[in-house]
């Protein structure tokens, strides 16, 4: 520890996902004397890709909104100091972000395209159902709002955060019928939160309108790998003379008087420390509390908590001479006949490291009752019905997309993992994909839970504010803002 520093300074975070790894760059950056300790092997949690047969498989970055110089994402990244070393690639020019395709449209398009831009997204939405201008418009005004709220950061830096914004808290469905929108319309809009999760009738207005805006203001893709960002955030930490364990669980949180002493690890060896920042579930954090620790009124509202469903996902190579890669992301929606999105595949048909080929990744939700005969198994010893059935549900999810993206009569299957593989890896409950769902239901109970009772434990992650590279460092943002204050958030983090 540097002579001038202060034992006050000193930060264990826990977990090296990019909640982990961004919170520990900031209180870097700060002067804090951090040291990050991850349970596995390599660092990054879902950010970090898996190689398969010399391939590069993603698991929780697929895309990026808000990249362009001035928006969000940018401006976090760029306080990060990692900018300039991501190749990074942005999506949209003379095409869509997304497509989306209805297998059974109902009275809209069976196609609809996401442009870049909040202008281009209403003149699409326009076209695609021209009857419907007075809802479209509705909708429209209350994105515009919120989209502008959220780019100027006003719940970081506004003294009333966010207060319009909180406002919100009707979900997205019932605001889409209150402004007449018909079956069809509402399953274009309500993609993107049913897609991380929180399904439209759940889902608050506001929470649905931030995730729609990062993607519209810009999208990106990384020419890499999300193992890439990883290895640059590693890089930035160890630069600004931060620590990272990896191979280590902690297995306590040590705590003395209502205050926390620092943490032990699986090998009992105990790393003392004046805070500790939690960037793993927030049930999980539970496990690694004695009783006495919290008040059984927080472990009650914490483990009442619902999370996202885990997802399914396929990676396989197919020959070059059959497909062209494509540009954007391909979502096949299947819906109820009032509209509610039922199903989602995404799709992506990228470039890959083996020469003639293209690496397909396929994504769907994790229809986890199916997984529910092993869940008292751990990854790699589940056994043979395991693999079949992972096998074919992975074959027929590919011959759903093929009406849309083309046969695949060659076809290399790489990996399919299912919750119960993100649960291992990650040690999400039940393989929760996004963490604690953020809906209407729940808003209250998952407020605020970066903060917790004991002087110097705070929590960090996806499950703080949203889910996603972007949502996950702006909640790394809110936990440092709660630990070093808001004047000195204002300070010295100028985003
Ligand atoms: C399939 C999928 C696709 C996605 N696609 C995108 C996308 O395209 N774009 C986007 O922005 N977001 C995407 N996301 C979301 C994004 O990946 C996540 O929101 C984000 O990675 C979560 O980061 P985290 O740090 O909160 O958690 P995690 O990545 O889960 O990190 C937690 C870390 O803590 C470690 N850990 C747990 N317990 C302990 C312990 N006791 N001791 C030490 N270490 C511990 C874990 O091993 C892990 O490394 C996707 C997510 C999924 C699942």
């Amino acid at each position: 520890m540097p002579n001038a520093m202060k034992p006050s300074d000193t930060a264990i975070v826990i977990g090296s996902g990019i909640g982990g790894l961004s919170s520990a760059v900031i209180l870097a950056t700060l002067g804090f004397n951090v040291t990050v300790v991850e349970k596995n092997q390599r660092p990054g949690g879902m950010l970090r890709s898996f190689v398969r047969k010399g391939v590069h498989c993603n698991v929780g970055l697929h895309y990026l909104g808000a990249l362009d110089r001035g928006q969000i994402l940018r401006r976090c990244f760029d306080f990060l100091g990692i900018t300039d070393q991501l190749p990074l690639e942005r999506m949209g020019h003379n095409a869509p972000v997304d497509r989306y395709y209805f297998a059974n449209a109902i009275n809209g398009p069976d196609q609809f395209d996401m442009p870049v831009g909040l202008d281009a997204y209403e003149s699409h939405l326009m076209d695609a159902f021209p009857a419907e201008k007075k809802p479209i418009r509705t909708f429209m005004e209350q994105l515009r709002a919120n989209a502008a709220e959220f780019h100027r950061l006003d719940f970081l830096y506004n003294p009333r955060p966010m207060a319009n914004l909180i406002e919100q808290t009707e979900p997205l469905w019932t605001f889409l019928d209150r402004a007449g929108c018909s079956p069809g319309l509402k399953s274009v809009i309500s993609v993107p939160s049913v897609w991380i999760g929180v399904p439209a009738d759940q889902c608050p207005l506001f929470y649905h309108t931030m995730i729609l805006a990062s993607y519209l203001f810009s999208a990106w893709r990384l020419k890499s790998s999300g193992a890439h960002l990883v290895d640059v955030l590693q890089q930035r930490l160890m630069a600004l003379g931060g620590k990272l364990v990896t191979g280590r669980a902690v297995q306590r949180i040590d705590i003395h008087k209502g205050q926390v002493q620092g943490v032990t690890l699986d090998n009992g060896e105990p790393v003392a420390a004046a805070n500790v920042i939690a960037a793993i579930h927030p049930k999980i954090v539970l496990d690694l509390l004695a009783p006495e620790d919290v008040k059984p009124s927080y472990r009650r509202r914490i483990t009442a908590l619902k999370d996202t469903d885990g997802m399914f996902s396929a990676h396989a190579l197919v020959p070059r001479n059959g497909h062209q890669a494509i540009p954007h992301n391909i979502f096949s929606v299947r819906t109820t006949p009032n509209g509610a999105v039922d199903d989602v595949i995404y799709v992506q048909l990228r470039p890959c490291e083996r020469p003639g080929y293209l690496l397909l990744s396929l994504l769907t939700s994790g229809h986890d009752a199916l997984w529910q005969p092993w869940q008292h198994t751990r990854s790699g010893q589940r056994g043979e019905a395991y693999k079949r059935l992972k096998q074919s549900l992975a074959h027929r999810m590919i011959r759903q997309v093929e009406p849309i993206t083309g046969p695949y009569n060659e076809l290399e299957l790489l990996d399919v993992y299912t919750p119960l593989s993100i649960r291992d890896w990650v040690n999400s409950p039940q393989g929760s994909a996004y963490g604690v769902m953020r809906s209407s239901r729940q808003l209250l109970s998952a407020a605020a839970l970066n903060r917790t009772a004991v002087q110097g434990l705070y929590l960090a992650g996806q499950s703080i504010m949203a889910p996603g590279v972007l949502g996950t460092i702006l909640g790394s943002l809110a936990t440092t803002k709660f630990m070093i204050g808001p004047e000195r958030f204002r300070r010295e983090i100028q985003l």
